[in-house]
This record gives structure tokens, C-alpha cells and sequence, in this order.
């Protein structure tokens, strides 16, 4: 295929929350092999979402061997390897063993939804809301601390580690229970635990607390964290950045600057804004993020989310809505509207600005006259709306001036949603031609971290754009002369009424 012995490339892993996928980059950041397998969750009990360790473990290690084999290359010309996770998805485990105490705990998992719920209700958290109130004087890392704080949901780890915890006090005493999300625990099998000692729990748990769990250590993310052993693919390859996948997706867009904003729409839909060097403090729930940390540059992303986006595609399919996704875009666009149909994509609550974890999924105003393309235009709508609600947040709170919205996600495949997103937002949105954004953006880091390449300058143009979504009036969406307000509208009602379903 043309390459010569010499020639290198650099290897990207994503684990994302429906698969693993392993992309081979050379030099113009062309992908030359790749290799997904897809991750199976499991659902143990209503509200529980878990993930075998041991299948994703294999899944990792078979997709990083598939992709090279794709690219026809040697392992030994990988000079790199980058990793970007689905975040605050964790496990523990045992020190001596490495035996897991349990399947991963996912990001979706809402078994510390009641414990949210009373903490955030807590005296504590109106104390840290009365800290809010004098954020003016504090300093940045107060500021950072205190957002981080503002509004608990079941996402956040800690609750759901707390519970995890209950049942490991042995181990935890013992110190031979480590902990990890799953960046920490692929690094501490690449490397045969040779990173342990920066993993171990060490804490002192009561009802919902969980205190100096581990030191919380803050690496640059382009950085050599060790090699993987040699048993593993035949040679060892340098492990030169570890990225959740939102920041790492941001990076990818090359996302650089403050104001540039990215939506990834995967499972669930991620909507960053880059706020430079200081985090923003929200109170409608947009989660303060570190972007990046490269040498001395430390960047602050202020993160919406919308958790379900691929969701509502994935069990529209399974109804038999349709049977290819790919349909969904024209049966949208063959009815004029929804027929008055409103979609809550609620399956796991309701996020920012609602802040919601007990409002339920919805279909409303269904009429004998809806046919399946007027469930489906609703349920797209709806994908779209939870953009618009986040973007109006992003823009009302954050007082930053737009720079430049890129898309990405499978959903971002969809034209229908791409078109009414771009609408609604009034605004220009592009979408690359290239959608594994958090493999691409893994791979420009650990790129840097080696040399590879050897500027944010130079991975701006290897940037492609596949198509730029030009806000339209009149046409379809037809925002600008407010033909979705009223649709709008009765959404944000369906919205007010799923809300505090279950109890
Ligand atoms: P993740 O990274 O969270 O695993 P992806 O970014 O791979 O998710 O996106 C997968 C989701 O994209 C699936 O739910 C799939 O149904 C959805 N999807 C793929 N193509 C389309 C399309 N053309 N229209 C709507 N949804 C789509």
C-alpha cells in the first residue's frame, strides 16, 4: 500500500459507550486501518447500566491488534498510542489480583439517583449555593471547585463510588482496592499495574460520604505514561495521551480557541464551549470541565448535555420505526410536521437547564391520524430542540461571543437534524468529514506528545469539512420567520409535564 519501512503512524483507541474503536493515523491524518467491535451493556435491574471489564479489556486489546492489521503496517511502525473514554464510567479493583469487585458502573447508571437527590437537598450544598452568591471574590480554583458542585446528578462519579464502596470496606482498609474510570484501569492493564500505586482508594466512607478517596493527580495530558508491556502486541508502544472523550472530541475539531463550540452527538449529546483560561461557573447545570492541559496551557470547557440523543434513535429502531437509520431523514422530511406530536428524550432524566434525573421518556399528542414518520420527525425534532435549549443556555450564561460550531457523533450523519439544529441556532455549523472526533482528537495529542506532529497550527489544516449548514428561512425549519416557535413551545410544555414522573 505504499508505505515504507520506515514510515510511522499513530494509533488512537475510543471507548465509547456502543463500541470500541481503534483508528491507524498517518502523518495527514488519514485513517489507514481501523477496527470497531461493539460493547454490550448490561441491565442488571431497571436503572442500572453496567459494562463487563474483562470483555472491554479484550475488546481493546482486539481492535487495537485489527486496526494495524487493517493498515498493513508492522506494530513496530506505531509510534503512539492515544486512548479517549466515555467518562465517569468506573470500576474497582483488587491491588494483587487485578480482579475486579464489580462490572463497570456506568455513566448511565442511576442507582445513586435518591442519593443525589438528598445531597443535593443537603445543608452542605446550600451552603456551597451561598458560596456562589460571593463567587466574585473567590479564586479560580474555588470557582472551579464550587461549579463542579452546583447541581449533583447521577452522572457524577462520586455518588455512585460512594455506593460501590459500602460493600468493599475490607479491601479499602486493606488499601488493596484501587480505582479507576476506564482510561486509568486500560492504562494499569497495558502497563501490568505498574501505575497502581497512583490508583489506590484510601478513605473513610460514611452514609454519603466519600473522603480522600485517591489523590487526585493532574498529569498534562500529552505525556508519556508508560509503555505497554511487549506480551501484549509483540512490542511495546508508548501510551502518550489519555483523554475523556468530550475534550478529546474538542481537540479533534480543533477547538482551540476561546468561543469555538462543538456538538458531538453520540449516544448522548455533548455541547462544549471553549471558555479559555477560566471555567465558568453555571447555575442552570453546564458542567465546568479541564479542556486540556498541555505544558503550561491549561483550558477551561463549559460542557451542556443531553443524554438521549442515540438513545431515542436506538429504541425507535427496536420498535420497528423504522428498520435502517438512515431512513429516519426522509421520513422526516415526508410529512410537513409532526402533526403536533412532541418527543421528551428522556430514557435517562431530563439534563441541563432542567436538571431533571426523574423525568420520564414521553411521546405527547398522539392523534388516530400519526403515522410512524411523525414519530420519528418528533423524536429528530426533539434531538435538535435539546440543542437549541443548551446553545441559549451556553450563550446566556457564558456571555462569550460564538466563534465557529462544529458537529460530530453518529447522529451528526443526519441532515434533518443537522438542517433544524443550524436553524434554530441561527448559526453556521460544519460538519468534518471525518466523525470519531475523541480518536482523532486522542491521536493529535499523543501526535504532540512525541513529536509526530508539531503544532496545534499544524493539525488546524489537516482539518476536513464535509459540508458547512447554512441557516435557511422559509425552507423546512423555517426558524427565522418563527414558523417552530409554537412547536417549540408546546415541546417545552411536554418537557414541563414528564418532568417528576417517577417517585
Ligand atoms: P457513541 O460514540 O456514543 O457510542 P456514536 O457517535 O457512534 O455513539 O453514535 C451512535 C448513534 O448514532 C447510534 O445511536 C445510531 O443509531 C446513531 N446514528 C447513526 N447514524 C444515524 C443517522 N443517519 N441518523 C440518526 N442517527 C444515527
Amino acid at each position: 500500500n505504499g508505505f515504507t519501512r520506515r514510515e510511522s503512524c499513530v494509533l488512537a483507541v475510543d471507548v465509547g459507550t456502543t463500541s470500541v474503536r481503534c483508528h491507524v493515523y498517518d502523518q495527514r491524518a488519514n485513517i489507514r486501518g481501523s477496527c470497531t467491535k461493539k460493547v454490550s451493556l448490561l441491565y442488571p435491574e431497571p436503572g442500572r447500566v453496567e459494562m463487563d471489564p474483562e470483555e472491554l479489556w479484550q475488546g481493546f486489546v482486539t481492535v487495537v491488534k485489527g486496526a494495524v492489521q487493517d493498515s498493513g503496517l508492522q506494530m513496530c511502525q506505531m509510534t503512539a498510542l492515544g486512548i479517549s473514554t466515555q467518562r465517569a464510567t468506573f470500576t474497582t479493583w483488587d491491588r494483587q489480583t487485578g480482579k475486579t469487585f464489580h462490572n463497570f458502573i456506568s455513566w448511565q447508571d442511576l442507582r445513586a439517583a435518591e442519593m443525589v437527590r438528598s445531597w443535593n437537598s443537603s445543608c452542605t450544598m446550600k451552603a456551597v449555593h451561598g458560596v456562589m452568591k460571593v463567587l466574585h471574590v473567590l479564586t479560580r480554583q474555588k470557582r472551579f471547585l464550587a461549579a463542579s458542585l452546583v447541581v449533583f446528578t447521577p452522572q457524577h462519579v462520586s455518588l455512585r463510588l460512594a455506593w460501590a464502596l459500602r460493600n468493599l470496606k475490607q479491601a479499602v482498609d486493606e488499601g488493596t482496592c484501587l480505582f479507576g474510570t476506564i482510561d486509568t484501569w486500560l492504562l494499569y492493564k497495558l502497563t501490568k499495574g505498574k501505575l497502581a500505586s497512583l490508583l489506590s482508594v484510601r478513605t473513610r466512607t460514611d452514609h454519603y460520604t466519600v473522603q480522600n478517596f485517591i489523590n487526585p493527580f493532574f498529569l498534562s495530558f500529552s505525556h508519556n505514561f508508560g509503555s505497554s508491556d511487549p506480551s501484549i502486541f509483540g512490542v511495546p508502544i508508548p501510551i502518550t495521551s489519555l483523554m475523556a472523550d468530550q475534550q478529546a472530541a474538542m481537540f479533534g475539531e480543533c477547538c482551540f480557541d476561546t468561543g469555538d463550540v462543538k456538538i458531538t452527538m453520540g449516544t448522548g449529546t455533548f455541547m462544549d464551549i471553549n471558555t479559555g483560561n477560566k471555567p465558568h461557573t453555571s447555575v442552570a447545570g453546564l458542567y465546568p470541565l479541564v479542556g486540556w492541559k498541555i505544558g503550561s496551557e491549561v483550558v477551561y470547557l463549559a460542557e451542556g448535555n443531553a443524554a438521549g440523543t442515540g438513545t431515542a434513535i436506538k429504541w425507535a429502531q427496536e420498535i420497528e420505526l423504522f428498520s435502517d437509520v438512515k431512513e429516519t431523514d426522509s421520513m422526516a422530511n415526508s410529512v410537513k410536521d409532526s402533526d403536533g406530536v412532541c418527543f421528551v428524550p428522556s430514557f435517562s432524566g431530563l439534563q441541563a437547564p432542567l436538571n431533571d434525573p426523574k423525568a420520564c421518556a414521553a411521546f405527547m399528542g398522539l392523534k388516530p391520524s400519526t403515522t410512524k414518520s411523525h414519530l420519528v420527525r418528533a423524536i429528530l425534532e426533539s434531538i435538535a430542540f435539546r440543542n437549541k435549549q443548551l446553545f441559549d443556555v451556553m450563550l446566556r450564561e457564558t456571555r462569550i461571543p460564538i466563534m465557529k460550531i462544529r458537529a460530530d457523533g453518529g447522529v451528526c450523519t443526519n441532515d434533518f437534524i443537522m438542517q433544524l439544529t443550524t436553524d434554530l441556532l441561527g448559526r453556521k455549523i460544519s460538519r468534518p468529514a471525518h466523525f470519531d472526533m475523541s480518536c482523532l482528537g486522542a491521536a493529535f495529542v499523543a501526535g504532540l506528545a512525541v513529536g509526530y506532529w508539531k503544532s496545534k497550527e499544524e493539525l488546524k489544516k489537516l482539518q476536513m469539512s464535509d459540508r458547512l449548514f447554512v441557516p435557511q428561512s422559509g425552507k423546512g425549519g423555517g426558524c427565522k420567520d418563527g414558523v417552530y416557535k409554537p412547536v417549540l413551545q408546546s415541546w417545552e410544555e411536554a418537557l414541563q409535564r414528564s418532568m417528576h414522573w417517577y417517585s
